[in-house]
C-alpha cells in the first residue's frame, strides 16, 4: 500500500474539524482547548498505528468522539475521554500520565474504559458476569458505558475489515451485551443499528435479502402512511397543539425476527413499520392529551386489545414514556 502522508494528514485534521464543529453549540469557555490537547496526545500516541482496514488508528478515536456527541449527546468530558479512550491500553501511555495532563475524572473514565476491555478477554461463556460488572461500573460514572457503546458501534460499523472469526465473536459479544445494554439505557437507535449489524456480519443473506425488500416497498410504504395520516393530521390540528408525525420501517433485525419465530416470509410481516406521534405538551397535560390522541388514532382504525402497551402510568425504568399500540 502506498501512503500519501499529506493527504492522510489533511484527512485526519479534516475529521479533527468535523468533531469540532459538531461539539461547538454545547462546547463552554476552555473546552475547545481540552479537546485539542487530548486530540494532540491521541495523535502523537497512536501515530505509529493503523487499523486493520489499513487506515490511521486515530481515525478511531475520532470518530468515537463523534458518536458520543451527536448520537448520543455527551458533553466535553467524554469528547476527551473518547478521543484517548485506547491510549492506555494500547500505548506507552500511562494513567498517571493522563491524571496528570487532565485530572482525576477524565482519568477514571479512562481506567474504566480500559479495565472493560480485559473484562472480555476470557471468552464469551462469562457474559452473565461480563454483564453484571459492566453494570457495577455503570453505577460508577454512567460515562464509561456509553463511550464504551460508542466504541462498539464504530468497530461493528468497521468490521468488515477484521478476519472473518473476529467479525464473528465481536458480532456475537455485540448482539449478546452492547445492544441489551444499549436498549437498557433507551439508546434505541444505537441499539437497533447494533442488531442489524450483527444480522448482516452473521447472516449476510438474509440481511441483504430483507434490506433490499425494504428499499423496494419504501415508495408504497410511504404513500400509506401518508394516507392513514390524513384524517389523523386533521383532528390534532382541530386540537391546536404543537405535534410531530414520524414513520419508519422496522429494523431488519426486528423483521427476521417476526419471519423466524412466526415462520412466514417478508410478505406476511404485517407490522413492517411504525408511526410515532409526537406531543409537545406541558408536563401536567401530556397523561391526558396522549389518551386522547389514541382515541383519536382507535376513532378511525380498529385496534388490538391485545397489543396496547401503557408507559405512561408505568414508564420504563429507563424513563421511556409512551403509548404503543397495532391497528
Ligand atoms: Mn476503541
Amino acid at each position: 500500500m502506498v501512503i500519501d502522508a499529506e493527504l492522510e494528514k489533511k484527512e485526519i485534521i479534516g475529521r479533527y474539524r468535523r468533531l469540532l464543529r459538531k461539539a461547538k453549540p454545547i462546547l463552554n469557555d476552555g473546552d475547545a482547548k481540552l479537546i485539542k490537547k487530548a486530540f494532540t496526545l491521541a495523535l502523537e500516541a497512536h501515530k505509529d498505528m493503523r487499523r486493520k482496514s489499513g487506515e490511521p488508528f486515530i481515525f478511531h478515536p475520532l470518530a468515537v468522539a463523534e458518536i458520543c456527541v451527536e448520537e448520543i449527546g455527551l458533553g466535553t468530558t467524554s469528547i476527551i475521554a473518547a478521543l484517548m479512550h485506547d491510549v492506555v491500553e494500547d500505548t506507552d501511555i500511562e494513567l498517571t500520565d493522563i491524571e496528570r495532563l487532565f485530572g482525576k475524572k477524565i482519568a477514571r473514565i479512562i481506567d474504566g474504559l480500559t479495565k472493560i476491555r480485559g473484562v472480555f478477554e476470557y471468552g464469551t461463556s462469562q457474559q452473565a458476569e461480563n454483564f453484571r460488572k459492566m453494570l457495577f461500573t455503570l453505577s460508577e460514572d454512567v460515562r464509561v458505558i456509553l463511550i464504551k457503546l460508542a466504541d462498539r458501534l464504530h468497530n461493528m460499523r468497521t468490521l468488515d475489515s477484521m478476519p472473518r472469526n473476529k467479525q464473528l465473536k465481536v458480532a456475537n459479544e455485540t448482539i449478546y451485551l452492547y445492544a441489551p445494554l444499549a436498549h437498557r439505557l433507551g439508546l434505541n437507535a444505537i441499539k437497533t443499528e447494533l442488531e442489524d449489524l450483527y444480522l448482516r456480519f452473521t447472516d449476510r443473506a438474509v440481511y441483504s435479502s430483507i434490506a433490499q425488500k425494504i428499499d423496494a416497498t419504501r415508495a408504497a410504504r410511504n404513500k400509506f402512511i401518508k394516507q392513514f395520516m390524513i384524517p389523523i393530521n386533521e383532528e390534532l390540528n382541530k386540537l391546536n397543539i404543537d405535534f410531530e408525525i414520524k414513520g419508519r420501517p422496522k429494523s431488519i433485525h426486528s423483521i427476521f425476527n417476526k419471519m423466524r419465530k412466526q415462520n412466514i416470509p417478508f410478505e406476511e410481516v404485517f407490522d413492517l413499520f411504525a408511526i410515532r406521534i409526537i406531543l409537545d405538551t406541558s408536563l401536567e397535560h401530556e397523561k391526558a392529551l396522549c389518551w386522547q390522541v389514541y382515541s383519536i388514532v382507535t376513532d378511525f382504525y380498529t385496534p388490538n386489545p391485545d397489543r396496547l402497551r401503557d408507559w405512561i402510568s408505568t414508564p420504563k425504568s429507563n424513563g421511556y414514556e409512551s403509548l404503543h399500540t397495532t391497528v
